[in-house]
């Protein structure tokens, strides 16, 4: 057997277990191999029973006595009840509806079974165990693994499934060189495939967990590091021009202290010929913006190109009537490119733009396509970073030509501990907008349930009479769900209908045609609309100063990060603003995640609070930083073997920069694998 074959080539794998699989994103026997546990269990198989703790979880060897016989009780619920003897002690079994289960335990038979025990008095209980044949025990002792499931694959099946795998791959190959596993001491790899499926004891386990968190954050540095080289080979225009004065007196408000240093970081950092790779961080409406068209400017000054990404239709446009705006004064030519063009006007920008007739570029990852091309593109902004992966910044880079890198600027609401955004972006430098624009008033947060319902309508109509938007947001898990859409569309209706006859509402969802999500966000800011419904599109950057209330409905299906985006689209202008969540869940975790936002306006301390209630695989998940979903590690814990891995990346890639040597042939195939993959899921 090789990795590369399907599943259906094991026993026991049919066409009904090769979809469930598919839904656990394994294809292959290399897939398989690579599922591993969340979590592993001690079962320890007892001689006695009297030596066990009412409640301890254990192993038992036990015949079944009595047999095993099921009964309907009240409500449809089915018990079957049995009873098995382990020396003198005997145990009542009991199952909940798992009638068949009367089938497979046979009187007079002994069965291990697994479970927690509970005494009262002189009686022995067990509930629901999981229980083996004697004679054919497998996962009844020792430390067992527990899979990440979907339906139609149970524990027992896939356990045993990647059992017979690593059984029929028989000998791995090396992917590391030798050097490297003595010089790391690290565990080969063939052995910790067995443990971190199968493990002999904690500490071997441990040694696996190691050796392939390891090498997974060497493939993943490595990846990154010959991202980083390619863009240090080659030099930026230093300009000559740095002369802000002009730009900051003519700007609309006074900027803050932060802002005039992280401008100042910009103006000094593109004098030189080494290109800037600068991560601008600052909360929702800490005013990110301004800083980057101050780059912009310098670069027009200079007489080159700059280009602006954002990740949404909504926002390119929005970003482009605002940056008009900022830029006025000025000659500045500036372009639109998003995928929602007509084909006519897509071609006239990209003719414009290639003989230099534009000077600045804004645009969706439209930009990224192959026939957009610069004359001199020099200045590169991505806003809203975390929507973006690492290899679409960079192949933004390659825009610039073969010759020369432009500077970068990355802009983030999102913030990533320091040495992390170090590994992830190489060698960068921050800046920091730690200070909101002045005569601006915390947005005032409340939780409320359905019976204040009409106190809401009042305070939204009152919100409307004072001159001031509203948003009422409804959660659309997916976008593309047309019965979701169906719900917030009749929603909307029924809004306008029975509760706002006298105001003007509108839609805005996904599944609109970029025109009219740009007609409806016009009407919205010219106050011709006065109440926007809209699923999560307006989530990121949408900036609308007069929106003083933001309504979140169902609140509770929100993450806390993205509650506070959400929330981030009100407190834009002078006025007082407001948030009110809905929810009506009783959820312990919802209600917690729901009081940390209305306890916080401050996005660094939520971004905290969101990774300590969901954990850091979920938090630093692909989708926020852009980098390619991760197997074995994740990136807050296993920060000291990153930080190794790294160091060990960078050596590799000083020695042989392709890794081209023998040597690295299997190293390289996974470096390939992990990016690739990535690749994908961003298409
Ligand atoms: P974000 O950091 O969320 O991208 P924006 O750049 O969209 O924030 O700025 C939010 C709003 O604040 C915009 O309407 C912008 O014009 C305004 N703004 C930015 N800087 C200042 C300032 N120094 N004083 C007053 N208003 C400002
Ligand atoms: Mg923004």
């Amino acid at each position: 057997m090789r990795k590369s074959d399907a599943v259906l080539a094991l026993d026991g794998v049919g066409s009904a277990k090769e979809k469930a699989l598919k839904r656990l994103g394994i294809r292959t026997i290399e897939e398989l191999i690579n599922h591993f546990p969340r979590n592993y269990e001690e079962r320890r198989l007892v001689n006695s029973l009297r030596e066990v703790q009412d409640g301890e979880s254990v192993s038992f060897e036990g015949l079944v006595v009595e047999e095993f016989r099921t009964a309907q009780v009240r409500g449809g619920l089915k018990l079957t009840k049995g009873k098995a003897a382990s020396g003198s002690v005997v145990v009542d079994i009991t199952f909940f509806n798992q009638p068949y289960i009367a089938n497979s335990l046979k009187y007079g038979e002994s069965y291990i079974f697994y479970g927690k025990i509970q005494q009262s008095g002189r009686r022995f209980q067990m509930t629901n165990p999981y229980f083996e044949e004697s004679a054919k025990r497998e996962f009844v002792e020792g430390i067992v693994p527990i899979y990440p499931l979907t339906s139609g694959m149970t524990q027992l099946t896939l356990s045993r499934l990647i059992r017979q795998s690593l059984l029929k791959l028989g000998a791995q190959e090396e992917t590391l060189p030798d050097e490297l596993i003595q010089q790391c001491c690290l565990m080969d790899l063939e052995k910790a495939y067995q443990n971190i499926h199968s493990p002999i004891d904690w500490e071997a386990l441990g040694k696996a967990k190691h050796r392939l968190v390891f090498e997974e954050l060497l493939c993943l540095s490595l990846g990154l590091v010959r991202l980083r080289n390619c863009r240090k080979q080659t030099g930026a225009v230093a300009y000559a021009f740095n002369d802000l004065t002009g730009f900051m007196s003519a700007l609309p408000f006074s900027p803050t202290k932060a802002q005039i240093n992280a401008i100042e970081d910009i103006a000094r950092d593109v004098q030189l010929e080494v290109p800037m790779n600068r991560l601008l961080q600052g909360d929702v409406g800490s005013g990110k913006t301004v800083v980057a068209t101050a780059g912009i400017y310098l670069t027009w000054k200079q007489g080159l190109q700059s280009a602006f990404m954002v990740p949404t239709d909504i926002l390119a446009r929005q970003h482009y009537k605002t940056l008009q705006e900022l830029l006025k004064s000025y000659d500045i030519r500036i372009g639109l490119l998003t995928a929602s063009l007509t084909a006519k006007e897509k071609r006239e920008v990209k003719e414009k733009l290639k003989c230099g007739e534009i000077d600045l570029l804004i645009g969706t990852h439209a930009i990224l396509s192959d026939a957009v091309q610069f004359a001199n593109l020099s200045f590169v902004v991505t806003d809203e970073q975390h929507r973006f992966g690492v290899e679409q910044r960079a192949s933004l880079l390659e825009k610039a030509g073969k010759e020369r890198r432009p500077h970068v600027l990355v802009m983030s609401a999102t913030p990533i501990p320091r040495t992390m955004a170090l590994i992830i972006y190489g060698d960068l430098e921050l800046s920091v907008l730690d200070q909101k624009p002045k005569n601006r008033k915390e947005v005032k947060t409340y939780l409320i349930g359905e019976d204040k319902r009409k106190r809401l309508n009042r305070f939204i109509d009152a919100q409307i009479d004072d001159g001031h938007g509203v948003y009422i947001v409804c959660p659309m898990v997916d976008e593309s769900d047309t019965m979701e859409l169906k719900s917030v569309l009749q929603y909307g209706a029924h809004l306008q209908e029975s509760v706002f006859p006298h105001r003007t509402l509108a839609v805005l969802h996904g599944k609109l045609k970029a025109k009219e999500k740009e007609t409806i966000m016009q009407g919205f800011m010219n106050r011709e609309i006065d109440i926007l419904v809209s699923t999560t599109v307006i989530e990121v950057g949408v900036d609308v100063p007069h929106a003083s209330l933001m309504v979140i409905e169902n609140a509770d299906r929100f993450g806390l990060s993205q509650l506070h985006q959400l929330r981030g689209r009100v407190g834009r202008g002078e006025q007082q603003s407001y948030c009110v969540l809905l929810s009506e869940s009783a959820s312990q975790q919802s209600r917690e995640r729901l009081k940390a936002l209305v306890g916080s306006n401050d996005g660094f301390q939520l971004a905290e609070e969101d990774l300590k209630q969901r954990g850091p695989g979920d938090f630093f998940g692909a989708r926020q930083h852009g980098l390619p979903s991760l197997k074995v590690s994740n990136l807050v814990d296993d920060m000291d073997v990153l930080a190794q891995a790294r160091q060990v990346a960078i050596q590799i890639c000083e020695e042989d920069s392709d890794l081209s040597q023998a040597k690295y042939s299997g190293l390289k195939r996974k470096v390939q694998v992990l990016f690739d993959e990535y690749g994908d899921s961003f298409n």
